[in-house]
């Protein structure tokens, strides 16, 4: 298996190549395809598998450069996982200009609101930081096409429930969901039943 051999585009392949990034993951390669239609995902899976570029090339090569409101929206349990996975999609979307925001507590909210008034693609955040955006108005969810959950058992372990479910409620129904999980304990296969459409499983 190569990334030539999914239907990428030539700034993503570029992107990839530039990151050493020759081969797919197992995860990559099970999820990729997937995503590519459009359909929603549940993934088990551990941090190290490649499982951010597994949802991160696929969005990259989904969302829509000239729309200017976010269209992806990728949940995190921590600031530093949403940081890092805001620089592995700003990577892999270079040379496609995609523009992705980190959102998330302890850091000054105005900055954050000026950010969003520019045109930015994909936001990463915190749930209780991007539930605040969205409750302030400052982060328009009507072009939300796609919304990741990752380490979904984490951030409900660190009592994020609420604010997921509050988020969820609030974007677009008409949307593509997929989650990543390490383990699925109840509350995790409940948000999965909850807010997702037949989803394809995926085991690592
Ligand atoms: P993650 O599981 O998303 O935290 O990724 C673990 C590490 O693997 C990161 O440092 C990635 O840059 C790297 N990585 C992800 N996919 C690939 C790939 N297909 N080839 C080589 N390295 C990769």
């Amino acid at each position: 298996k190569h990334f030539t051999d999914y239907r990428l585009s030539e700034e993503i392949l570029r992107a990839l190549n530039g990151l050493g990034f020759g081969t797919p993951t197992e995860v990559q390669a099970k999820v990729i395809p997937v995503a590519l239609e459009r359909q929603d995902l549940v993934v088990k899976s551990q941090t190290g598998s490649g499982k951010t570029a597994a949802y991160g090339i696929p969005l990259c090569e989904l969302v829509d450069w000239n729309e200017n409101k976010p269209q992806a929206l990728i949940l995190t349990p921590t600031r530093e996982l949403a940081l890092q996975v805001n620089e592995d999609l700003s990577n892999i979307g270079r040379f496609k200009r995609i523009k992705a925001t980190p959102l998330f507590g302890r850091h000054p909210f105005h900055i954050q609101k000026a950010e969003l008034k520019q045109r930015t693609h994909m936001v990463v955040g915190t749930p209780g930081r991007v539930l605040d955006h969205i409750e302030r108005g400052t982060l328009p969810l009507e072009r939300m096409a796609y919304l990741v959950i990752d380490e979904a058992d984490e951030m409900l372990n660190m009592g994020f429930i609420e604010q997921v479910q509050s988020i969820i409620q609030a974007l677009p129904r008409n949307r593509v969901t997929m989650l990543f999980s390490a383990t699925f304990p109840e509350d995790v296969e409940q948000l999965a039943r909850e807010y997702m459409e037949d989803p394809v499983q995926i085991e690592i």
